[in-house]
């Protein structure tokens, strides 16, 4: 099935309209990978044999900061419509800016809350705002009745599902399980910013998660100490990983967690090889350590 491609809210909406119900809106900034495709499946999986499936492909400018990649991020629209039309998607919304902030600079935006300064906010100052503006005018354009996002990036999913619950929006959001090259490297449309020697050194990422995994019995300080020698090792590599932060949080609330918590927690990792950011993060059940 070739979906529809929806290049203007006025196309959207003549889309919307014919969509058989529930519909699920999978949001993505394109150059489509395994990633996304486990979020097409999860949707799916939750939209039933009745329900349709929206995918919208949009570069969000507001979500980066200056010197970050913008102009250089990954656009391949014919390919992500092939994918889709693989995954079974009905409608492809593909808007430029001049759809999405006909005037410009957004004056209204949402404010993602203290948890948005955490983490990705303290490094990406603005970059919540952006993200969770631009969903809830997704969510306003697209009216879905669900809405699937990846655990890949783990404080987005919470902090969508927070400004769900506080402004009472009528949307279900779902979770995806995060993919993986075999490797073990996250997918992610800027993996194909790294050089081979690149890519190596951020292998460094699952597999400082991996050992901290491995030490989840011991209590926090056990996964930290687990975790933190490997990014270590590879900050000497060629090219180096520079690690922005190893932190874990509890998955209700997005807090640290302290050194005598035990229970659900996420193990979250960011750095940069080069000039490409990345994240990854891994949940994990804390002993209480020995
Ligand atoms: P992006 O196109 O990178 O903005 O991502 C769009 C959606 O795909 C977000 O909900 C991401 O969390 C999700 N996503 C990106 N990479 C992965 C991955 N490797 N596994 C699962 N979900 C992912």
């Amino acid at each position: 099935m070739t979906p529809m491609l929806a290049r203007t809210l006025a196309g959207l909406a003549a889309a919307r309209a014919t969509l058989p119900a529930p519909v699920t809106l999978v949001p993505t900034m394109g150059a489509l990978h395994h990633g996304h495709r486990t979020l097409l499946r999860t949707a799916h999986e939750h939209s039933g044999h009745t329900g349709s499936l929206v995918v919208s492909v949009f570069v969000n400018a507001l979500q980066f900061g200056s010197g970050e990649d913008l102009d250089r991020y990954p656009r391949t629209l014919e390919r992500d419509v092939a994918i889709c039309a693989e995954e079974g998607v009905a409608v492809v919304f593909a808007p430029d800016a001049t759809q999405m902030y006909p005037g410009g600079a957004q004056q209204i935006t949402v404010n993602p809350g203290p948890v948005g300064r955490l983490l990705e906010g303290a490094s990406r100052p603005g970059f919540f705002d952006g993200v969770l503006t631009v969903v809830l005018k997704l969510f306003n354009l697209v009216r879905p009745d669900v809405a699937v996002f990846g655990q890949k990036d783990a404080q987005q999913l919470f902090l969508v599902r927070q400004m769900v619950a506080d402004l009472n929006l009528p949307v279900d959001v779902v979770a995806a399980p995060t993919a993986r090259d075999l490797d073990g490297l996250a997918t992610s449309s800027r993996n194909g910013y790294l050089s081979q020697a690149g890519r190596v050194s951020a292998l460094a990422l699952s597999r400082a998660l991996r050992a901290g995994a491995e030490a989840a019995d011991g209590g926090p300080a056990a996964v930290l100490a687990a975790a933190r020698p490997i990014l270590a090792e590879a900050a000497v590599a060629d090219p180096p990983l520079v690690a922005d932060y190893v932190n874990l949080a509890d998955p209700r609330t997005f807090a640290e967690v302290g050194a005598g918590y035990s229970g659900e927690a996420l193990l979250l990792v960011a750095a940069k090889v080069g000039d490409t950011r990345l994240i990854d993060n891994m949940p994990l059940t804390l002993g209480g350590g020995i």
